[in-house]
């Protein structure tokens, strides 16, 4: 347990509050926990930073009311956006420079081979995550940006990485390693990391408490759906296969990504259609996977859509569930025993018509969706399958800050109860 000398330098106070930071390259997603009982403080979004129209929405959750405060106007920058975020805080009595913030978590994207593990950020720790960021161009620097901002604001406070990549480190090589030369993949670390890795790390553990047991005794298949989509393998708690691979842009179809293509496509586009690397890059992450096929990446218009008798909808809706039981069935198979299908993410908890597709036809691998169990709308994990069906499917709630949270106060927790400082740079080789 933490305890911080108060300003004044009199009696001492519990820290037990934890900020979690995801940053974006033109966002910022906080939230503060009091991790006495893993609750929500308060939670806010400052996104179109650098633009005239950024805008800010915070929502203090405590005094039971939940009333979201908005800003807006041009927020230059994450120091900028950090700072507002503060004011909002201090503003509810939740001062970033209270003495009962523990520690700051972040959100950080890529982590490569090296970190496996949650890590308490030094200048060594910040520099490895600096050499990733060819593997990570679009998410390491403004999780770089949002570190140094967080330390600038409290250069006193422990500030813990929890990587997107970690719970896929565990991943035999055969299952990481493209089936290219290996001195070129070696040299320019080419390979399949895995991304999401926090909330399947968080979704297939609560997926077995769902099932009365512990991580250790299940094999899960998770399937997180959100904007982006990956889908991983879990065996006795460790990720043996995922989707996603040296970017995000492997695996499923996405709202705006491909997910697996033929490489040479790329090759095709740029000898054929004469377009620049940076345009293919642009098309294959932004202008693809639902959007591309039907203008619309989010599933409830495409769903609105079909209900209209849209065909552009329909095949885009066809083809998302093709690729999903695809991967469904490869994960059976790379597991050998499944006891749970797990759904989450903002798809995978919202959409039923999604579900019931993505399952049906598969009760040759024991997968069943019971109409009614799925019809059910709730924030709490929950079994959508009937209870003679082999395998379990489940819908559950990620919940990737209160990961970071656990995460970060478990490592900082974990230190000070030995009774020793947080260690300068946990680092894993
Ligand atoms: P996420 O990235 O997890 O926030 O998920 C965002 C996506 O979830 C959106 O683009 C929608 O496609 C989908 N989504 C959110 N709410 C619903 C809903 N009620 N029904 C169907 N899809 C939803």
């Amino acid at each position: 347990m933490t305890t911080t000398p108060t300003k004044e330098g009199s009696a001492a106070v519990q820290a037990r509050r934890v900020l979690v930071l995801n940053s974006g390259s033109s966002s910022v997603k906080y939230q503060l926990l009091d991790m006495n009982d893993r609750s929500r403080l308060a939670i806010g979004l400052v996104e179109r930073i650098g633009e005239e129209t950024s805008r800010l929405l915070h929502t203090p959750l405590t005094g039971g009311g939940a009333e979201t405060r908005e800003r807006n106007g041009r927020i230059a920058d994450h120091a900028a956006a950090l700072k507002a975020a503060a004011e909002e805080l201090a503003a509810d009595g939740l001062g970033l420079d209270s003495p009962e913030l523990a520690a700051i978590g972040h959100r950080v994207v890529h982590g490569g081979l090296r970190f496996t593990r949650p890590t308490v950020i030094t200048d060594e720790v910040l520099t490895e995550i600096e050499r990733l960021v060819p593997v990570a161009p679009l998410h390491n620097p403004a999780n770089i940006t949002g570190i140094r901002t967080a330390q600038a604001l409290r250069p006193d406070l422990p500030q813990v990485a929890v990587f997107d990549t970690a719970f896929h480190t565990t991943m035999p090589e055969y299952a990481a390693r493209y089936a290219i030369d290996v001195e070129t993949a070696d040299a320019h670390r080419i390979r399949r990391y895995g991304f999401h890795g926090t909330s399947h790390a968080y979704v297939s553990r609560k997926a077995a408490e769902l099932l009365g047991r512990t991580p250790e005794e299940v094999n899960v298949i998770v399937l997180h759906l959100g904007n982006g989509a990956s889908a991983s393998a879990v065996a006795a708690g460790r990720c043996v296969e995922t989707s996603m691979g040296l970017t995000p842009l492997e695996g499923l179809v996405m709202g705006t990504r491909s997910g697996d293509i033929d490489p040479a496509v790329t090759f095709h586009l740029k000898r054929v259609a004469g377009m620049s690397t940076d345009e293919i890059d642009v098309l294959l992450n932004k202008k693809s996977g639902l959007v591309g096929l039907c203008g619309d990446n989010d599933m409830r218009e495409i769903r609105r859509r079909i209900d209209e008798g849209d065909e552009r909808a329909a095949l885009a809706f066809d083809i998302y569930v093709h690729r999903l039981k695809k991967y469904i069935g490869a994960y059976s198979a790379v597991l050998g025993r499944v006891d749970a299908v797990v759904f989450t993410a903002g798809v995978g908890e919202n959409s039923a018509p999604v579900r019931e597709a993505a399952i049906a036809g598969l009760e040759e691998l024991g997968l069943v969706v019971d109409a009614d169990l799925n019809a059910v709308r709730s924030g709490e994990p929950r079994l959508i399958s009937p209870n003679y069906a082999r395998v379990a499917v489940a819908v559950v709630p990620t919940d990737e800050e209160l990961e970071i949270a656990d995460q970060t106060f478990a490592l900082v927790g974990r230190a000070e109860s030995a009774g020793q400082e947080v260690p300068a740079g946990q680092v894993d080789n």
